[in-house]
């Protein structure tokens, strides 16, 4: 057995953990191993805990863990081969998986980019969007986008990110300067005639108008702003930006890396707008969490503009792990999982199960709102989160949860059972009350 001490003593004073700071004491709690929906944990005194992981590993663990089919699909490539280069060499899997992507998406996305996380696969789109604009002659360089949103954090996503999330002022004269709409107005039912929405729109096309002639692409996630604030907005904040794009010659670039693969109810949140983009990008639960992959979709269109000589002559983007074989074959079988298992169903029962669970909530002097859309579902605190008490009381009634700024929120694996899923919905509701009141 792991000597749980000695490790998170090194851990403490060598690692680092996601946006934290090298001064932070509050531990980090240690796993042991995965499966189903449950983390092993083991504590510092010996002890070990299983909690239902109410997070899905940050929204990509849709199949839980230690997957027979996902863990077969990895054992039979690593038979073959984990990697090897994607310049000049090909392979099945990454074959394979864009056959399946480039069925899965609108029919006008046909070329597909694979890159290594999210964030990368950010890049490749805004470099595209870019590289297409100089092989025009446009000369236009910034993005439009909407407030509160979040597109990753290496530096271009981190430019189209909320300029507060972001903590753009950190970064003044480093980071290009893009434009921002308004958040939209909360909900995805929200009628297109809504005051506040009309409201949104006029300014959105005000501020567009504006800046026009040097807007290369709009980009967005449709549907759910996720770690910029679990916000929901209508089909209808698509439809606007995309008919904007339109309407001046920018392109149009959804990112579904939170929403890909089912989480809003369809497999892809862009189907409920109608929207058809010119560029895609999918990540996190394409590999059911197994591993790191992303992938960029665009149009024929897209792809011969940034291929064509004024252009650059190539898409000067390659990682060193693009279309890893591995990831790519665990993904496939991930995706056959999705369809198995028919996502459709189980996400509405999430949703069902998260509208009923959550509720309660509502009635909390300390929670302003509570919503779900599809298999997330978010409690929203009056102040921010006090996240390692909420996470300890969470815990206690075993449920892993990680709350930030002052939402405490869960998207559970699809696969969670109905009484797991009112096990976090309770824990979640008794967690907030206990801490916050
Ligand atoms: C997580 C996320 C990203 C970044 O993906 P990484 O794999 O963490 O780099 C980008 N966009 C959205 C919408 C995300 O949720």
């Amino acid at each position: 057995m792991a000597d749980v001490d000695r490790l998170l003593a090194f851990d403490r004073d060598h690692l680092w953990h996601p946006y934290s700071s090298a001064a932070e004491t509050a531990p980090p709690y240690f796993v042991e191993s995965a499966s189903g929906v449950r983390l092993s944990l083991r504590m510092p005194d010996g002890s070990g805990q299983d909690v239902i992981d109410a997070m899905s590993s940050w929204w990509c663990a849709i199949h839980g863990y230690a997957v027979p089919q996902l863990d077969e699909a990895a054992r039979a490539q690593l038979a073959r081969m984990s990697h090897v280069m994607f310049g000049g060499l090909t392979h099945e899997p990454a074959i394979a998986l864009a056959e399946r992507l480039v069925a899965l998406t609108p029919p006008a996305l046909q070329r597909v980019f694979f890159a290594d996380s999210g964030s990368v696969s950010v890049e490749v789109a805004m470099k595209m969007a870019l590289q297409l604009h100089v092989g025009t002659g446009t000369g236009r360089t910034r993005f439009f986008t909407i407030r509160g949103g979040y597109h990753g954090d290496t530096f271009s996503p981190m430019s189209v990110t909320d300029p507060v999330g972001g903590m753009h002022s950190l970064f003044t004269g480093i980071l290009p300067d893009h434009v921002f709409a308004p958040v939209p107005p909360a909900g995805v039912d929200l009628p297109d005639d809504d005051p506040a929405m009309a409201a949104w729109e006029r300014e959105t096309r005000r501020l567009y108008a504006a800046h026009a002639d040097d807007i290369a692409a709009v980009i967005l996630e449709p549907l759910l702003q996720g770690a910029g604030g679990m916000r929901f907005h209508s089909p209808r904040v698509v439809q606007v930006l995309a008919e904007l794009a339109r309407e001046h010659g920018a392109l149009v670039i959804l990112d579904e890396i939170a929403t890909g693969f089912g989480r809003t109810g369809t497999m892809f949140a862009l189907e409920r707008a109608a929207v058809v983009p010119d560029i895609l990008c999918v990540g996190k639960a394409l590999t059911g969490g197994y591993l790191s992959l992303a992938a960029v979709l665009c149009t024929d269109e897209v792809a011969h503009g940034v291929s064509s000589e004024r252009a650059g002559g190539a898409l000067m983007h390659g990682p060193t792990f693009m279309a890893n074989p591995l990831a790519c074959s665990i993904a496939l079988a991930s995706l056959d999982l999705v369809q198995d298992n028919d996502f459709s169903t189980q996400v509405r029962g999430l949703e069902v199960g998260l509208t009923s669970g959550l509720e309660p909530a509502g009635a909390l002097d300390s929670v302003v709102d509570v919503r779900v859309l599809g298999g997330v579902g978010v409690i929203q605190l009056r102040e921010p989160a006090r996240v390692g008490e909420l996470a300890a009381a969470a815990m206690e009634r075993g449920v892993w949860v990680r709350p930030f700024r002052d939402l405490v929120y869960t998207m559970p694996p699809y696969v969670t059972t109905p009484e797991d899923l009112s096990t976090i919905c309770d824990a979640l509701v008794q967690s907030v009350a206990t801490v916050h009141g």
